[in-house]
């Protein structure tokens, strides 16, 4: 039997040390071709490239750069680069969390959200601290992958991983978390140009959350890895009911 064939990407860019410490980690268990960004995507979301020529280019063996974002990574593989359809979607390790409401923001956790619709079983996994090492990252997003190709995913979902930025033998378990809700604090910072006119810089201050022990944020926080089953259906069905009695038409 083939190997699984896994396409790798992520918002980093193709040469980010999280895509290569996971590379890495991956090539006990399948067949893994790289397709990502040729520099950095972070927060592109799940944008498409619609307005101008992606080009590829093949800068190393089974490793495809991209001047487009994670889901044109992931669209052109499964469509166009790969000679057949992947086993699984992996998107990371992205270096920074993606937990909560953010992950609407992340290109990390589009690039999985596009596998996924695609009919891929799909994974983003980040390392929940900038900087910090990604070997643990790397190394329990293999042991998943395994997993999710053995057993299968749940149908229309796919899996957001946030891993504590510690050494294994201080990482206290996994749990299956719901997302959490990030409390905004104001961060817009407003300057002067040269020219005297206001500019201004959205300034990620580190954010506080709220939402329970059952969430992401939470699990991260005492030290456990998070894995939030997620899909696209963004309907809120409490609201349908409530809404049955709004009088909108006629005007
Ligand atoms: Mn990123």
């Amino acid at each position: 039997m083939a190997k699984p064939l896994i396409l790798l990407t992520n918002d980093d860019g193709v040469f980010a040390k999280g895509l290569q410490a996971l590379r890495k980690a991956l090539e006990e268990v399948g067949e893994v071709v790289v397709i990502a960004p040729e520099g950095e995507r972070n927060a592109v979301g799940h944008a498409l490239t619609l307005h101008k020529p992606l080009r590829v280019r093949e800068i190393g063996d089974q490793c495809f750069a991209v001047n487009g974002t994670p889901t044109d990574c992931v669209m052109l593989g499964v469509y166009k680069l790969l000679q057949r359809r992947p086993d699984l979607v992996l998107s990371g390790v992205n270096d920074g969390p993606n937990l909560g409401d953010d992950v609407t923001y992340s290109g990390t956790v589009a690039g999985a959200m596009e596998g996924m619709l695609l009919g891929v079983p799909s994974v983003a996994v980040s390392l929940a601290e900038t900087g910090s090492y990604f070997k643990v990252a790397a190394e329990f997003s293999a042991y998943l992958a395994r997993y999710v190709l053995r057993n299968g995913m749940p149908d229309s979902t796919f899996l957001n991983v946030n891993v504590p930025p510690l050494p294994w033998e201080e990482i206290k378990g996994v749990r299956v978390t719901r997302l959490g809700r990030r409390i905004y604090r104001t961060a817009i910072v407003e300057k002067t140009d040269p020219r005297s006119k206001p500019y201004y810089w959205i300034a990620g201050q580190h954010p506080t959350w709220a939402g329970g022990e059952e969430t992401d944020f939470a699990a991260v926080e005492s030290g456990f890895i998070s894995v939030s089953p997620l899909h696209l259906d963004l309907t809120n069905y409490a609201a349908l009911a409530q809404m049955a009695g709004w009088k909108l038409w006629p005007l």
